[in-house]
């Protein structure tokens, strides 16, 4: 089956966001072959999800055995193979190795944004490992945010929007936090855009009772505001460096996998591949570091 991926739409503010546009056109961009998941059949958009990349200045630095840059230039490498089918990439935080250092900015530009160019349009979110401040300097994303206090954005797809949230408290302390400022800019902008499904991102996740990992510090406060919303479909967050995928209140949340800073030898290691239809996603591993049985398989979510 022959199916096009179109770009998604740009809206200004999102556009100045952008380090670099790649080629990609407003006309379709790509004819590719899928097999035939059911979720794949209509076109869908394509997004690189990547999460905790924790990548320091000092490039040969290692954490457990792996080296934080090698794994993120091998799973960029793979973006850039699958440039001409995918229309963003968006970092799930901990982007920086642990402080949010400058210098560790500055290495990760050098890796995604060669040149000033990046492969596809580049979203960042921050975790508990990145510094607000300096992200917004050395990444120049300052003028991206409706909000001054969060680094928050909408990414406006075909068939669906995609919110970008900021968890980030406390410079390099493990909690997270939304605060009543950003989940009222939330709750108001998914009402504006209640037409498509919803999809949102975010660092730290939900926190449930008895976590060994502390997650969002107000995710009762944050669920108030998805459950009711029938858009929302779906939760993507990284943090606990654990592939995974359960449903809540018919809402999937899934885990993302690190790229980098790898916590559990026999836990995959990579970035998502998600192609967003109209009925659900199609999310696929691509692996980087060991071999896992992970790599390499899909996974269909269809939305509630
Ligand atoms: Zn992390």
């Amino acid at each position: 089956m022959t199916f096009h991926i179109l770009p998604a739409d740009q809206p200004l503010a999102s556009r100045r966001r952008f380090f670099a546009w790649a080629g990609l056109t407003a006309a379709v961009i790509a004819a590719n072959r899928l097999p035939g998941e059911e979720i794949a059949k209509s076109a869908t958009t394509r997004i690189a999800l990547l999460s905790d990349t924790h990548i320091s200045a000092d490039k040969e630095l290692l954490s457990r055995g792996v080296n934080m840059t090698d794994h993120l230039t091998q799973a960029w490498q793979q973006v850039n193979e699958a440039a001409g089918r995918l229309s963003s990439a968006i970092v799930h935080g901990d982007v920086a190795f642990l402080k949010g250092e400058m210098g560790d900015y500055g290495q990760v530009a050098q890796l995604l944004v060669p040149a000033g160019k990046s492969a596809v349009p580049l979203h960042f979110l921050l975790g508990n490992h990145d510094d607000r401040a300096n992200f917004r300097e050395s990444l120049k994303s300052a003028a991206a945010s409706p909000l001054e206090s969060h680094h928050v954005s909408i990414l406006e797809l075909k068939q669906a929007n995609w919110f970008m949230l900021d968890s980030l408290e406390k410079v390099n302390s493990t909690p997270g936090k939304l605060g009543t400022a950003q989940l009222e800019w939330l709750a108001a902008a998914l009402d504006a855009k209640a037409d498509k499904p919803a999809i949102i991102s975010v660092h730290h996740h939900p926190q449930k009772e008895g976590d060994k990992v502390a997650g969002i510090q107000d995710t009762k406060e944050l669920f108030d505001i998805l459950v009711p919303r029938k858009h929302v479909k779906i939760l993507f967050y990284g943090h606990t460096h654990a592939w995974g995928q359960k449903v809540q209140d018919g809402i999937h949340l899934v885990n993302l996998p690190p790229v980098a800073y790898v916590f559990a030898k026999e836990k995959p290691s990579g970035w998502v591949e998600a192609a967003v239809g109209d009925k659900g996603i199609e999310l696929t591993l691509h692996g980087v570091g060991p071999a896992n049985e992970a790599h390499g398989k899909k996974l269909e979510l269809a939305w509630r």
